[in-house]
């Protein structure tokens, strides 16, 4: 059977959601739309073995809504959207598959760019791009998105630390470092060198072990993390991690990480800032990897990628002022800034 795309009812204040399906090359995608008020929609590609077809959407659509809103800060002159892949990327991803992504891509006619994320590697977009012009993050081009995103959210987690700590200085801070992926094990690796006090864990043993070897990290189990004093937590694995019960035991006083949807809710930000924990907002510090894209898409030079790659740790600080400032949660703050943009006609980048 060839691709076929349908279009599923889509979710009010959304724009499109598609499902994708081609059972020969074992594909059944999600792509979501969520707005290109300000340009094409752009966010990367997941794959995940969903327990049903409801939780990819319900994962896709939050996804996408923070990419409007993280492509809105970064000021990249692109919308929000994102694609899930239904499957286990280590079992069942196969360039065929890859490949049938791609066509769906392409069949949205420039609506929406695809890059890595959870996973996808480099390697498979290559096969996407073989069928669509709309992938990027590929090796040649502007590269595995993931080193820029850990180099953004270490300059913010720096720019967190000034106003918590009353200096940018990290050493001897104690810092979990929640999953030693892509960003997570070179965020580790910048967090080391800069003498702070490491602490990681992941569910991957081996991770684990060599962060500990390598980078001489305290290693803690998954399940402990709420049990730790800290003074950062860097949450760099999936989304949701912050709850009611896991915001009112963190022992930390500053969050900064890179994992999407940190916030179980949004009235978890109230809770963490009842408890004097500074939370910057996910989708502001974890930008770099859709700046190195939105480089690649725009056709814009390293000195540009690298000048909203500083930019972003200059919007940290305005929110936190201005959170300080006015007694707002920095999530109202700057989700308030991007509403103000929203509002605003499309512009080039
Ligand atoms: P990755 O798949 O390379 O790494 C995720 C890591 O988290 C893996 O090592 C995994 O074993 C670990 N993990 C999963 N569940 C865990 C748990 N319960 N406890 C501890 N560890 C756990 O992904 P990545 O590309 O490094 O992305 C990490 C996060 O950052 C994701 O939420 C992603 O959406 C987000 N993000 C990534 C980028 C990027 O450029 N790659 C950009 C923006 C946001």
């Amino acid at each position: 059977m060839a691709l076929t795309l349908t279009d599923l009812q889509r979710p009010e204040g959304f724009e499109r959601l598609v499902l994708a399906e081609d059972a020969e090359a074992g594909l059944t995608a999600l792509i979501c739309l969520h707005s290109t008020a300000l340009g094409p929609a752009a966010g990367g590609c997941r794959m995940w073995p969903y327990a049903s077809r409801e939780a990819a959407i319900h994962d896709v659509t939050r996804l996408a809504r923070g990419m409007t809103y993280k492509n809105a800060m970064a000021g990249l002159g692109l919308g929000g959207g994102k694609a899930v892949i239904i499957g286990d990327a280590r079992r069942d991803k196969t360039p065929a598959m890859m490949r049938a992504f791609g066509r769906a891509v392409e069949a949205l006619k420039g609506s929406y760019w695809t890059a890595e994320d959870v996973g996808i590697s480099p390697e498979d977009m290559a096969h996407a791009a073989t069928e669509t012009r709309h992938a990027v993050g590929l090796a040649g081009a502007s590269g595995d998105p993931s080193p820029w995103t850990a180099e953004g959210v270490f300059r913010c987690l720096r720019v967190g630390a000034t106003r918590v700590f009353g200096a940018d200085d990290l050493a001897g801070k104690r810092v979990l470092v929640q999953g030693l992926g892509h960003v997570g094990l070179s965020l580790a690796e910048k967090v080391a060198s800069a003498g702070a006090r490491l602490m990681v864990t992941d569910i991957n043993e081996a991770a684990m072990t060599e962060a500990a070897t390598r980078l001489g990290a305290a290693v803690c189990a998954p399940d402990q993390v709420f049990a730790q004093q800290m003074d950062i937590f860097a949450p760099c694995a999936l989304g949701g991690v912050l709850t009611a019960e896991t915001a009112g035991a963190l022992g930390a006083r500053l969050v900064c990480g890179a994992a999407n949807n940190q916030l179980a809710s949004p009235d978890v930000a109230a809770l963490l800032a009842a408890r004097g924990i500074t939370y910057l907002p996910d989708y502001v510090v974890n930008a770099g990897g859709i700046i190195s894209v939105a480089s690649e898409i725009h056709g814009h030079s390293d000195a540009w990628r690298l000048e909203r790659l500083c930019a972003i740790a200059g919007r940290v600080s305005e929110m936190l002022a201005e959170a300080a400032a006015t007694g707002r949660e920095t999530t109202a703050v700057a989700d308030g800034m991007v509403e103000q943009m929203l509002a605003l006609p499309r512009r080039a980048a």
